[in-house]
């Protein structure tokens, strides 16, 4: 173990920094090079893939090649090497299929992986950038703060109450404590609080820190096991689907039974022939293709959903979407842009400005009825942006390359740094104030404090910076800042300005109070029992416009009867006005209670309770914990609950929801190592995009089984009344064989990429256990299979006279012609094909070329047709026989129309 040559803890900080060529500016680009030469990525490489030999060595590893090789064998002792060949090259060609969709799935894995890149803040050339985490190097200085995820192993050089959660190393859950401070040598590796350790988080505070080591180099490198790996254990979903493949398994098992004894014991065949057609047989019905098509259609469900920038870390998630019955959204930032902007601002009771500028541009005037305004002399203003500037923990940078500024850091936090540099105060370029110690915001607290100490005339003094929400503040301050000083909060001056919040809270602005408090000279460190007497400075008012595609997706999923509900940490008033312009709340309601903060919901008994969260869908100024405690009612009470967050805090609610959605830029890596779905772009309508996908998934998975079991279930039946009937076998072993092929193998992947219809939105969510399959499939199969079967006994019986050989190739066409027709039937359950469009489907398609081709080389090439003892047919048989196999198609197209109509008048008499 490398790391263990070096003491990192037991040297001074600064040493650690020295050593490593470093200095408290970062690395500067000169050395980068010959350190990444040295040291190579910060990256864990991946456990050993499985190799492809070995994939493709795991496709013989199943029941189904011991039958076939069984067959196989004693088709060889029985004079038919031919039909044993035939089946080894089938066996062969199955494998290679499963191999090429295990293969393609695996790759899609795959690259979802790479979409979840973690990055870190690090310091480079004396600037704090973000990078991808794996281009750090030792040396290089990072900053953490609350919900990171520690990009590397680190030395701290600096910490303001830094706790982290060791979990993923040690076990241990709670967060523990950090500091600088010098440790003995013998420090034993849990003790050293004064490292920090890759892949563990932040629970808490902020932290400046020069990485040690990196990937293999480091603790967890040592373990070889990382945090970001996309879980795949086997989920509910491949449950069903296993089960689903055993019952069709035990279908197809009593079928071949029952054939075998008629062949057997009626019909009196000879032992070696009704064996080896039995065994091919049931084969023929054990829908082999299905566990590697499921696994395919929920790949491709997971590589659509990343299309659509929801990216998927646990496979379960896709088919799960599909099921959800509520979600519960944050506001800021999904709802709404997160680009906030103050657009106001009030100091004293009726001191108020005007804001000029847009975005994070740190350029626009302070205005008041229209003209601008000179603030140099507002001495009260000043104290207001002197606190919004230096307990603070963001900034923006113009970007050369986009032309904009872009913003680092919390975006409340950066409204108000933007809102400082207007006034020319930049936080970077100053001396005149000095921060000591911050106390970051968290949604319980809902305020923000630093420990600043101010010098002006060569004299300095200490004060506490305090930020957050006005009710808060308001009540943690006994004196305001009026005309410079500090006044007595009479009730008159509270009331004006709660109006004021009011007003401004009813017009869909966040509001912010300002406030600050005289500090002890000797103070280091704030606590936030210390947050109390404050001295009142003000309220900032910003705007967070909703996202122009919140609204739309909102109305979508009251359609796809998905409820929606904002759970926000902002006013109560703020809630509403925004859920109003989303749409969550509807026009009518607004006479009726709509929202509720906590402490109403806190006050409300328990069937209360459960009252309020089925009828109101807005909460403000909720913590956490309460999120929690109503996803988790929601749930006994029968919803899918599917729930965004972004916070370290919002970890237990994203676990404990049946679907978690992280925020992809916004959230922290605790939460998005939490959740099963991570948005690429914090996007509300995102959501509803891979509900979407989530619900085509089902549908797909469904197609694609009603195919499987319906051509099985058509082949068994002919087979069955042929012998039955005490006619010659209809098909044989290798024909059956070559059938399943190229159904199960052509036509079932192309109907996995079905692409939804654009109807999936508008029906109800698919109910949580609802099987993939269940009665409903039940008319249409029979309908699909007696038609094929009807026309294949109706073809051998035309045939016959013409010799057995010639009725098989008949009945072998029919099968396959009514098949492929049939994947068009499967397309989708409910719509006419002609309506989705019948050449919509690129992989359908090419599926149908390819069948077809296959179809005609089997009976038009010499050698195969002796293969597969077929008999030539002429064109013209073979158009009749083709028009005849449309019939499925057709049939099936009545059945939809049929159903459509009953479906539509059982509407219009029921509404
Ligand atoms: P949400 O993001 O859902 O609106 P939060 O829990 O993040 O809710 O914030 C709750 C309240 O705390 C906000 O309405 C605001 O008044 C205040 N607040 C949010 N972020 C900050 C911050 N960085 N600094 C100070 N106060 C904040
Ligand atoms: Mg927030």
């Amino acid at each position: 173990m490398r790391m263990n040559e070096h003491n990192f803890h037991a040297s001074d900080a600064r040493e650690v920094l020295n050593s490593l060529g470093s200095s408290e500016a970062g690395l500067s680009d000169a050395v980068l090079e010959e350190k990444r030469r040295q040291h190579g990525w910060n990256e864990i490489p991946e456990a050993a893939k499985m190799s492809w030999i070995l994939l493709f060595l795991k496709q013989f590893k199943s029941l189904l090649v011991f039958i076939l090789m069984v067959a196989a064998t004693i088709s060889w002792f029985t004079d038919h090497e031919v039909d044993a060949f035939v089946i080894l090259g089938i066996v062969i060609i199955n494998a290679i299929i499963g191999f090429t969709q295990e293969f393609r799935a695996e790759k899609a894995v795959a690259s979802l992986k790479q979409m979840l890149v973690l990055v870190a803040k690090v310091w480079r050339n004396g600037e704090l950038v973000q990078l991808p985490a794996r281009e750090l190097v030792p040396g290089d200085i990072i900053f953490l703060e609350e919900g990171d995820n520690i990009p590397a192993d680190a030395r701290i050089i600096e910490s303001n109450n830094l706790r982290t959660i060791e979990a993923s190393l040690t076990g241990e859950s709670l967060p523990a404590g950090k500091n600088p401070d010098t440790l003995p040598v013998g420090t034993l590796m849990g003790d050293r609080k004064n490292m920090i350790w890759k892949s563990t988080f932040v629970a808490g505070g902020t932290a400046r820190a020069v990485v040690t080591g990196i990937g293999l180099n480091t603790a967890i490198g040592n373990i070889a096991q990382t945090i970001t790996d996309i879980k795949a254990e086997p989920t509910n979903f491949q449950k069903k689907t296993k089960t689903l493949a055993r019952q069709m398994a035990i279908f197809a098992i009593s079928f071949s039974v029952a054939l075998f004894c008629v062949g057997y014991f009626i019909r009196k065949m000879e032992l070696d022939e009704i064996f080896i057609f039995t065994l091919a047989a049931m084969v023929s019905s054990i829908p082999e293709g299905l566990p590697a098509i499921l696994s395919i259609v929920l790949a491709i469900g997971a590589w659509r959903m990343s299309q659509r920038k929801a990216i998927i870390r646990e496979f379960t998630a896709t088919e799960t979407l599909g099921a959800v019955t509520t979600i519960l959204t944050d506001k800021t930032g999904t709802l709404t842009q997160n680009s906030l902007t103050v657009k106001r601002v009030l100091i004293q009771e009726n001191n108020e400005y005007e804001m000029m500028g847009e975005g994070w541009h740190p350029e626009g005037e302070f205005m008041r009825d229209g003209k601008a305004q000179d603030i140099a002399g507002d001495q009260a203003l000043q104290k207001l942006l002197s606190i919004a500037a230096f307990s603070n923990n963001s900034g923006v940078r113009f970007d050369e390359k986009k032309g904009v500024y872009e913003m680092i850091g919390d975006p409340t936090e950066g409204a108000l740094h933007v809102l400082a540099r207007k006034a020319g105060i930049n936080p970077k370029k100053q001396d005149a104030v000095k921060k000591l110690y911050d106390l970051p915001f968290n949604s319980v607290n809902k305020f923000r404090a630093t420990l600043c100490e101010l010098s002006d005339d060569g004299k300095s003094r200490k004060e506490i910076f305090v930020i957050g929400a006005p009710e808060k503040i308001l009540e943690l301050s006994d004196k305001y800042l009026k005309n410079g000083g500090a006044a007595d909060f009479d009730a008159q001056a509270k009331q004006q300005i709660q109006n004021k919040i009011d007003e401004w809270s009813d017009s869909a602005m966040r509001v912010i109070a300002l406030a600050y408090k005289e500090a002890d000279a000797g103070a280091s460190s704030v606590k936030e029992e210390e947050i109390n007497g404050l001295v009142f400075a003000g309220i900032t008012g910003m705007i967070d416009p909703p996202r122009p595609d919140a609204r739309e997706a909102v109305l979508k999923c009251r359609e796809a009867g998905i409820r929606v509900i904002m759970a926000t940490g902002d006013h109560i008033k703020t809630a509403i006005a925004i859920a109003k312009d989303t749409g969550i709340i509807a026009p009518g309601e607004e006479k009726k209670q709509v929202a509720l903060s906590e402490q109403q919901v806190a006050a409300l008994s328990d069937s209360e309770f459960d009252d309020a969260i089925m009828r109101i869908s807005v909460y403000a100024r909720l913590s956490p914990n309460m999120k929690l405690r109503i996803a988790t009612r929601l749930q006994e009470m029968g919803q899918l609950i599917a729930m965004t967050g972004d916070g370290v805090n919002d970890a237990p609610a994203l676990k404990k929801a049946d679907v978690g959605i992280a925020m992809g830029i916004m959230g922290t890596d605790v939460a998005r190592d939490a959740a099963q779905v991570v948005l690429a772009d914090d996007n509300f309508a995102t959501i509803v995009s891979a509900v979407e996908e989530g619900r085509i998934v089902f549908a797909n998975t469904r197609q694609t089984s009603f195919f499987l079991l319906t051509t099985n279930f058509a082949e068994i039946l002919t087979l069955i009344t042929t012998l039955a009937a005490g006619l010659p076998l209809p098909l044989t072993a290798t024909q059956i064989l070559w059938i399943n092929l190229v159904t199960d193998g052509t036509v079932g992947i192309a109907l996995a990429t079905e692409p939804g219809h654009g109807d999936v939105l508008k029906e109800k969510p698919i109910r949580r256990k609802e099987n993939i399959l269940n009665l409903s499939v039940l008319p249409f199969l029979l309908i699909n299979a007696l038609v094929m079967t009807t026309l294949a006994l109706i073809a051998f019986k035309y045939y016959l006279p013409f010799g057995e050989e010639k009725a098989r190739t008949a009945v072998f066409l029919v099968l396959v012609f009514t098949q492929i027709f049939n994947m068009l039937n499967m397309r989708s359950l409910k719509e006419s094909v002609f309506k989705i469009g019948i050449f919509s489907n690129r992989y359908v398609n090419i599926a149908l070329l390819l069948s077809v081709a296959l179809q005609i080389s089997v009976v038009e090439i010499p050698f195969l047709k002796n293969i597969f003892r077929l008999h030539r047919i002429d064109i013209t048989e073979l158009a009749v026989i083709i028009a005849a196999s449309s019939l499925v198609l057709w049939g099936s197209e009545l059945y939809k129309f049929a159903t459509k109509k009953f479906r539509k008048t059982n509407r219009l008499l029921k509404g």
